[in-house]
């Protein structure tokens, strides 16, 4: 499998979340999403947690530190912690994504937000 990742975000798709609570805050674990990612841990796959809780340098360690807590005491592991694509992401699990078909601007999911 590579270098590939996985990028699971981490508020309402791993993680329950209703409101900003601060960075020490990070709501209960998503059991259906929370079974996937360590079935993917299990079978190999690398997976990171793709966030904006890291990408604001005045807050991003502290927010990194609750990250790993709450990751190994719900997935039993410490994953990576970004808010960055690169060319190794296979694909993005995400609450606010809207996922294209490649080349076509054709929607494949759909916008959860009314967009169009
Ligand atoms: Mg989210």
């Amino acid at each position: 499998m590579g270098s590939e990742w996985i990028g699971v975000d981490l508020d309402g798709t791993l993680a329950e979340y209703d409101e900003w609570r601060g960075v020490d805050h990070i709501g209960p674990p998503i059991p259906a999403m929370v079974e996937r990612v360590r079935r993917w841990l299990a079978e190999g796959r690398r997976v990171k947690i793709v966030t904006a809780r890291v990408s604001h340098p005045n807050d991003a360690a502290g927010a990194a530190a609750a990250i790993f807590k709450w990751c190994l005491e719900h997935l039993g592991a410490v994953l990576p912690v970004t808010c960055m694509k690169d060319y190794q992401m296979l694909e993005l699990w995400d609450d606010r994504a809207v996922q294209v078909e490649p080349n076509t601007g054709r929607v494949l999911g759909r916008s959860t937000r009314g967009l169009d």
